[in-house]
């Protein structure tokens, strides 16, 4: 695993709960993946970036922290949605405008 996080939104599957944020870490090969998509897309703007298929997909066992259901999610992977990454033009991943 890596060391690098990213933060994940699924919604929950029995109660549909969609506010719950979990960080998760890659394994190498997720993230080399992910390295090799952003290497290649880097001419891009962040906001292509966003609106392109994403670079990876992961499955992860969660657990919601409404219902207590754990669940497996699948989910789609943007460099962007790394812990601390933030660009002038976009509102912080989990962060919200007043
Ligand atoms: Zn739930």
């Amino acid at each position: 695993m890596s060391g690098r996080l990213y933060q994940i939104n699924p919604i929950c599957p029995q109660c549909k709960e969609e506010h719950m944020w979990w960080n998760v870490r890659l394994t190498d090969e997720e993230q080399k993946k992910l390295d090799h998509h952003t290497e290649v897309h880097k001419a891009e703007s962040e906001l292509y970036s966003l609106l392109s298929e994403p670079a990876i997909i992961i499955t992860r066992k969660l657990k919601c922290g409404e219902c207590g259901v754990e669940f497996e999610a699948r989910v789609g992977i943007w460099k962007e949605m790394e812990v601390g990454w933030h660009h002038p033009d976009f509102v912080d991943v989990g962060t919200h405008m007043l």
